[in-house]
């Protein structure tokens, strides 16, 4: 979702007359939008933009600014830790960041332009907004142009109204605000005539969509009608959606897969824990046999879904059998793949003041215990498709040599192949596939 806003920013700044650049030497303004989810991303945003106060030197009238999740619960503190620092705006207030930088940016170049010998005092003005803003979900909706895009991702909802206990979400992102369909159609509309074939629908709990402002309709939740107006649109090859909460995978979500074929064969799933009580101290409202449940119904109604997962190990007072039932859980399930996380403190969270704290190194270990089940489960599952082919898109040059194409299968799955970029990115065709390294598909392009 960050990756969005901040393409939605950088929109704004394009519009404004701006030109991004990817060399931080060469900015007027540096921008870093932020992370709470972790620590160790904060620390991170907090690090480079300290080294980055230098470029101030060369450049007295540099603009520095803080967005996202760790200006929002940091606020004006933020001035404190960097000096240098000139603007900090919320997760509600990314449609004014253009308008903040802007500012600060002309009255200093027009002082220098006016009084050069000022330039040194330049730097008294700063701006916080950290305000909630009704209506401001609705406000992530336009794109960078991107020379042959095949996909995108379309923000359809802000916010979080679960209060898991480990997560900073619901206190820096506010409670669920969701978009009107037909805007969002409307951008997915705008995207396919620009030549995307596949969206990402983004939400923090995203297939709860709507469910606080929009009535059901014939007994399907706002999210269903959501993705059947999606459907709808002309020209769109594939849909898919990150990040859903088990509790919203109910009967009408279930069923959509059966007769929505836009809709890729893949679901990423957090499933957390795999034991009961854990789940309990986590806050999250299903039990290890509901999650496994839902699984078996997915896979119901797609027989060819791969499922991806998050898993948290290392929770205040996990147990050893504990950590068990989520290794069987695991097995039992066969992820084709799992982001693990390793359980770290979050200030103004339930889970940071609990009993039964472990020890770094008991989290290490059990991390590179699952890692090792996960790994051996995708390499199997990946190894058992050599030789068959698969549907991909292809989205262009591979990121790691751009001599080869890459595309990804319904699965979520990255093949890479040899191919004509210009005549073949954006095109979905069958790949036989001949090799696999553990978690990419190596093979034949079978574009007639
Ligand atoms: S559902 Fe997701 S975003 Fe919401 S509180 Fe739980 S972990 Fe955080």
């Amino acid at each position: 979702m960050n990756e969005r806003d901040s393409e939605q920013v950088a929109r704004m700044f394009v519009e404004g007359g701006y030109t991004v650049t990817t060399n931080e030497r060469d900015a007027d303004a540096i921008l870093v939008n932020t992370c709470s989810v972790r620590d160790q991303a904060e620390q991170k945003a907090l690090g480079k933009m300290g080294i980055m106060g230098k470029y101030r030197e060369q450049n007295p009238h540099i603009v520095y600014g803080y967005m996202g999740c760790m200006a929002q619960s940091r606020g004006k503190q933020l001035f404190k830790n960097i000096p240098h620092l000139d603007v900090v705006v919320g997760t509600q207030k990314y449609h004014k960041v253009f308008e903040y930088v802007d500012n600060i940016l002309r009255r200093r170049l027009e002082k220098r332009m006016d009084h050069p010998a000022l330039s040194l005092n330049l730097h008294g003005e700063s701006v916080c907004d950290t305000e909630e803003e009704k209506g401001s979900q609705n406000t992530i909706r336009d794109h960078v142009a991107q020379e042959n895009q095949t996909s995108a991702f379309v923000s359809i909802m802000q916010g979080c109204n679960m209060r898991c206990s480990f997560c900073i979400v619901p206190d820096t992102r506010g409670a669920e605000r969701g978009r009107p369909i037909a805007d969002i159609v409307q951008e997915v509309e705008g995207l396919v005539a620009k030549g995307v074939k596949e969206v990402t629908l983004l939400g923090q709990i995203v297939n709860l969509y709507g469910r606080t402002e929009f009535p059901q309709v014939d007994g399907k939740s706002p999210f269903v009608q959501l993705l059947e107006a999606v459907h709808e649109v002309d020209g769109l090859n594939r849909i898919r959606f990150i990040s859903p909460h088990p509790i919203g995978y109910r009967a009408d979500l279930v069923k959509a897969f059966t007769y929505l074929p836009k809709l890729c064969s893949h679901i990423h799933f957090p499933m957390q824990s795999g034991s009961d009580s854990i789940l309990r101290q986590m806050r999250r409202p299903y039990k290890h046999a509901k999650f496994v449940e839902i699984c078996q119904n997915m896979k119901a109604a797609r027989p060819d879904l791969a499922i991806t997962t998050d898993i948290i190990v290392g929770f205040p007072g996990e147990t050893e059998e504990d950590f068990q039932a989520t290794v069987d859980t695991v097995r039992e399930l066969d992820f084709d793949n799992a982001f693990i996380f390793r359980y770290s403190k979050r200030r103004n969270t339930p889970a940071a003041e609990m009993d039964g704290q472990l020890p770094e190194r008991v989290k290490e270990e059990r991390n590179q215990i699952l890692l090792k089940v996960v790994n051996e489960l995708a390499v199997a599952k990946n190894a058992r498709l050599v030789g068959t082919r698969q549907q991909v898109l292809c989205t262009g040059p591979s990121r790691t040599n751009r001599d080869r194409l890459m595309g990804r299968t319904s699965q979520n799955k990255i093949v890479i192949f040899d191919g004509d970029a210009e005549r073949m990115t954006g095109q979905i065709f069958d790949v036989l596939i001949e090799d696999t390294t553990g978690f990419s598909l190596y093979g034949t392009a079978e574009l007639k």
